[in-house]
């Protein structure tokens, strides 16, 4: 069955997230929310760890409907999609289960009524990025699914967000929930190399503007603002500003990242390859947004900005003092309490 591609998500349509308890969802789910799109949350069955349960109460508190499910029950899938009236499907499943969403891509097939497919992309344009293992096996899988999503006629959009507004930490994959460095910097080869660097509430924000929008359907959206373009030497100097001082760097070579890249630790030696990718080839930078297929975010919202860079260290710089602020409390607080215990111990003997 072919859907037609020339529909558009109305204004206000039913959006269904999956993976909203997650790192990316998490900002995807808040956007939807805070544009006023009626807004579905997929959560798994079963017990849920304290911090997602917060995050699935708040989302509901703000107005977000929750269904239980997996993406790899078909029938399932069918029946919420056709119950809720879902129009629009957004999906930030993580790495472990990109290919899960080929069975949802099955589903909302058989469906027929939904306007737009976003995969698990939410990086690089899987199709041109091209990672050493073990991170090529991820792009593999989005590849796959890319594939079956065009096979299947469901008009999508392909979110190529490049990187989050965070150090680039090349063994963690979520790097925007620490602090950037304050010992020293690890520059990868010799930190000329610039990519894309996108707060985490823009790329919910644009996400969610683009699943109306007809100008997106079948096309890669890269998100390029001129003002998160940066190279690590940037970055670092960025953040010494921020700080006040400066701080030692040593240089991670091309040869250690792919060192770190074979140990196959998953996910260290994921995020190790697409440092490689990113800070060592230029993989963001490496090609000019103009094929038929591609659109650049700016060119479509021209009057809408991205938090930049700056505004971005901003906030870790606030964190920074309110990390620095509890230690000093803590310390403060252990103080007192010594004291306490031993001017009571004195007044007990
Ligand atoms: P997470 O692992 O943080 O979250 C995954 C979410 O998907 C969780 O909510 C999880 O639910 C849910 N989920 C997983 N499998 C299923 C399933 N079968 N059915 C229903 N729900 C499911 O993922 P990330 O946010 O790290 O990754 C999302 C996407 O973003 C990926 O494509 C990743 O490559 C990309 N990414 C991009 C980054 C960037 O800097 N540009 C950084 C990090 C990720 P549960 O809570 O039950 O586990």
């Amino acid at each position: 069955m072919t859907v037609s591609t020339c529909v558009s998500a109305a204004k206000n349509g039913r959006i269904l997230i999956v993976g909203a308890t997650g790192f990316i969802g998490r900002f995807v789910a808040e956007a939807s929310l805070d544009a006023g799109q009626p807004t579905y949350v997929l959560v798994r069955p079963g017990p849920l760890d304290p911090s997602k349960a917060d995050i699935i109460k708040a989302l509901k508190d703000r107005g977000a409907i929750i269904l239980q499910g997996v993406i790899s029950d078909k029938a399932l899938m069918e029946k919420l999609l056709r119950e809720h009236e879902i129009e629009v499907v957004i999906s930030a499943v993580g790495g472990a289960t990109i290919l899960d969403q080929i069975t949802l891509v099955e589903a909302i097939q058989a469906v027929g009524t939904i306007k737009r497919f976003l995969p698990s992309e939410f990086g690089h344009d899987v199709d041109r990025a091209d990672p050493v293992e073990p991170g090529l096996t991820m792009y593999l899988e989005k590849r796959q699914v890319r594939r079956w999503v065009e096979k299947s006629g469901v008009p999508y959009t392909y979110i190529c967000c490049n990187s989050i507004a965070s150090w680039p930490y090349f063994d963690n994959k979520h790097p925007s929930e620490v602090l950037p460095p304050l010992d020293q910097f690890q520059i990868y080869g010799d930190g000329s190399v610039k990519a894309y660097f996108i707060d985490g509430t823009d790329i919910g924000k644009f996400t969610i503007k683009t699943v109306e929008d007809i100008r997106t359907i079948n096309k890669n959206v890269h998100f390029r603002p001129p003002s998160n373009l940066y190279d690590i030497n940037g970055l670092a100097s960025l953040w010494e500003k921020k700080i006040g001082r400066t701080l030692p760097r040593v240089t991670i070579t091309e040869d250690d990242l792919l060192t770190i890249a074979a140990e196959n630790r998953i996910p260290e030696s994921i995020v190790a390859s697409f440092t490689h990718d990113i800070f060592i080839k230029g993989c963001q930078i490496n090609f000019p947004v103009e094929g038929p297929h591609d659109v650049e975010i700016g060119t479509l919202y021209p009057g809408e900005s991205f938090r930049t860079l700056d505004e971005c260290f901003n906030d870790f710089l606030l964190k920074l003092e309110d990390k620095l602020e509890l230690e000093k409390n803590k310390v403060s607080n252990k103080t007192n309490a010594v004291v306490e215990t031993r001017a009571v111990t004195a007044t007990c003997a």
